[in-house]
């Protein structure tokens, strides 16, 4: 009977570490989700930027364009309203 009752503490005692130990990855994984941004910019060199127009596609008609900053969703730095991507994309109509 003794021997029952410490197996039973030693069963339990195994249930709660790994209550634990799942209780803390799962804490890590909200945090590490909440400091990652869900999508980071690529370089102007990835995406082959250029500040000139290509086949008549303009950042400035890009969906990915932010005007008010000069910026890009996608694209770090600062973004010519005249430039080009290739990962230049129409707005959806
Ligand atoms: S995705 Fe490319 S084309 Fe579109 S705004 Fe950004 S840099 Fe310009």
């Amino acid at each position: 009977m003794k021997h029952e009752s410490k197996d039973n503490i030693k069963s339990l005692n195994k249930l709660l570490n790994r209550r634990g130990f799942f209780k803390s990855m799962a804490f890590l994984g909200l945090v590490t989700l909440s400091t990652t941004p869900l999508h980071a910019k690529g370089s102007k060199k990835q995406f082959k930027y250029q500040d000139s127009p290509k086949n008549g596609e303009i950042c400035k008609d890009c969906m990915h364009f932010e005007p008010k900053s000069n910026t890009c969703k996608v694209v770090e730095g600062s973004i010519s309203p005249n430039g080009w991507c290739t990962l230049f994309r129409k707005p959806p109509q």
